[in-house]
């Protein structure tokens, strides 16, 4: 099976002989290295995400940026980085750690010493404390997590710090903290006749540190797309309502899987007075969701369900949570990755199954799983833009340097958003069903 990277490659070359494509992609751009984007971007002045899912997304101005990478890391050949990761990582041994998530691109997972969603990544940290390195090949949240997780001494490295995310930038901490005045207007600050707190904010992992720590503040708490219910029933144990952010949608199928009405649910769009709604609607709330989406996530529809029904009758579909509502209606089931994961391997006879989530995870499936047919519902190739921007290149430099005692990329979480994004997780993670 070829990687994502390899039919990138491939279709555009088809392109550019024939005329004529056999796939598509979402953005040609894919075929180029990221530090040609990053070039264009720095000259163009204007913060974006990169080719793929989420290039049509408007990145904030403190978007960061990767500064150039050396010119040999951007000539070398796939073979010769190869070469030089395998070096670098066998010279520092123990003393670093590499983190892959589910949506890199296999030219980096190759290296990985584990692979999993941004949690278990943060976790699996935890079991190499010897690691002096956490080299975290996902995006700048993910990193963040690992750093509040992590030991002060181990210095956590983004491979290219431009790779952020563009939901989890969605939601910044002045928007929040507007709405959350806003809502403090509206609701007052003192508990009701049961105890329950006006509002508990609660922030989904893709979300930056800062608003981890905003929650952590206030009564709130972190959640995952794995125990999304869980989390809403801790907050509506404590709170008359619910202030989610940054993903509209995790919010709202969560949310609608307990039974609260869609009526009850409004928007908070942070560039209107109110979020747009009306004092009444935020009253009446239950769930107030924030105004953001995961470009990938985004991307799948209700027709390409119906079409993969059509065109394989028995087919399983599993989406992501972060798919919109309809979507998540219309498939067999939903869950996190973990979940679809699991989903697949429990599966005893051989199953067609189509998979609602990024390119790379659906296709390491399809390989590892032969016995079942597996594809990814989007039939255009369009990767997580900024997971995208990890390339083996920024791989190998990280390494060199850290064999040469430099620590370059390093991410930090200043020590008092630490330690409230740290209460917002041990929430969740004492919160039970
Ligand atoms: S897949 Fe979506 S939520 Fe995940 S890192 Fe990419 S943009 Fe962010």
């Amino acid at each position: 099976m070829s990687s994502v990277n390899t039919a990138i490659q491939l279709i555009t070359r088809e392109q550019a002989e024939n005329g004529a494509a056999r796939g598509s992609t979402c953005s040609p751009a894919l075929a180029k290295g990221p530090w040609d984007y990053d070039l264009a971007e720095a000259l163009a002045g204007v913060p974006a995400y990169g080719p793929g899912a989420s290039s049509a997304d408007v990145a904030p101005a403190a978007t960061p940026r990767q500064g150039q990478l050396p010119e040999e890391y951007k000539r070398a050949t796939d073979a010769e980085l190869a070469r030089r990761i395998t070096a670098a990582k066998a010279t520092l041994g123990d003393r670093a750690v590499i983190l892959g998530h589910f949506y890199q691109r296999d030219e980096v997972i190759q290296y990985a010493d584990f692979v999993g969603d941004s949690f278990q990544l943060a976790n699996a940290a935890l079991t190499k404390p010897e690691a002096e390195a956490i080299i975290f090949c996902g995006v700048h949240f993910m990193a963040e997590t690992a750093d509040i997780l992590s030991t002060p001494e181990q210095a956590v490295i983004l491979p290219n710090l431009a790779a952020g995310c563009s939901m989890a930038d969605m939601a910044d901490a002045d928007s929040v903290a507007e709405c959350w005045e806003q809502l403090e207007e509206i609701f007052g600050t003192g508990p009701d006749a049961e105890g329950r707190r006006p509002v508990i904010p609660v922030t989904y992992m893709n979300s930056s540190a800062a608003l981890k720590a905003f929650c952590g503040e206030n009564g709130g708490i972190v959640c995952t797309s794995s125990n999304a219910k869980t989390v809403l029933e801790w907050a509506f144990e404590r709170g008359q309502r619910v202030l989610f952010f940054p993903d509209q949608h995790l919010g709202r199928n969560t949310a609608k899987a307990l039974g609260v009405p869609l009526e009850q649910m409004p928007m908070w769009n942070p560039r209107k007075d109110l979020g747009g709604n009306s004092a009444q609607q935020l009253l009446d709330s239950r769930v107030i969701l924030w105004h953001g989406f995961c470009s990938v996530h985004k991307r799948f529809s209700v027709a390409q369900i119906e079409q993969a029904r059509a065109e394989h009758p028995g087919v399983q579909v599993i989406v992501h949570p972060e798919c919109p509502m309809e979507v998540v209606d219309a498939a067999d089931s939903a869950g996190s990755t973990d979940f679809i994961k699991k989903a697949i391997a429990a599966a005893t006879e051989p199953t067609t199954f189509a998979i609602g989530t990024e390119i790379n995870m659906v296709n390491r499936l399809a390989a590892e799983y032969p016995q079942h047919t597996i594809f990814c519902l989007d039939p255009v190739i369009c990767p997580c833009s900024t997971m995208y921007r990890i390339h083996p290149g920024y791989l190998a430099w990280v390494l060199e340097e850290l064999v040469a005692g430099r620590v370059v990329n390093r991410i930090t979480v200043g020590d008092a958003v630490q330690a409230n994004a740290r209460t917002a997780l041990e929430r969740m993670l004492a919160a039970r069903p």
